[in-house]
């Protein structure tokens, strides 16, 4: 399927000199939604995953859908004062910004396999500290899984040694 037709451009947001890749066309249409999620499941060749881990808020939309094809469970990371029980915490750059990310205390098991999904993959600073969560807790990162992936960002180079997936390269 030409996933890219349906991912829309906006220009200046949120911010001025940023081109804001838009998901939500893809998430309208039940066709597109469907072979996005089939997509992702099938760049992960079968691989037992525990946890699918997605990340505030736009992994919120394919994680748990993933997390239930694959039998996993689902975990939210969050940023800094959403969560209600005992967290840890990682720092990290944003393309626009830093911010605080924070995990549950008890969302993953030492030894568990886990999968981290985000929408889009940029600059890395956001997938390599939800990384650095899951490791903190004993967790192994099997894969990390994108719609989009901005490659002139160099994103890539921040997860340096975690399998990375993604529908869209630009
Ligand atoms: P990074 O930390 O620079 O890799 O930025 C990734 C995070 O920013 C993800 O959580 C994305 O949801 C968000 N993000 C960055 N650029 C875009 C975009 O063009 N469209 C949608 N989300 C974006």
């Amino acid at each position: 399927m030409d996933f890219e037709s349906y991912i829309r451009d906006i220009e200046d947001f949120p911010k001025p000199g940023v081109m804001f890749k838009d998901i939500t066309p893809l998430l309208k249409d039940p066709l597109a939604l469907t072979k996005a999620c089939d997509a992702l499941m099938k760049s992960l060749n079968g691989l037992k995953i525990d946890k699918v881990v997605g990340v505030d808020s736009r992994g919120f939309i394919f994680a748990p859908m993933l997390a239930a094809k694959l039998d996993a469970g689902f975990i939210p990371v969050r940023k800094k004062g959403k969560l209600p029980y005992e967290t840890i915490s990682e720092s990290y750059e944003l393309e626009y910004g830093t911010d605080v990310l924070e995990m549950h205390t008890d969302a993953i098991q030492k030894g568990d396999r886990v999968l981290v999904h985000d929408d889009v993959l940029a600059t890395g600073g956001t997938a390599s500290a939800v990384c650095k969560l899951v490791e903190q807790l004993g967790g192994e990162v099997i894969q990390c899984n994108f719609l989009i992936q901005l490659t002139f960002l160099k994103g890539a180079d921040k997860l340096n040694g975690y399998p990375i997936e993604s529908l869209l390269k630009y």
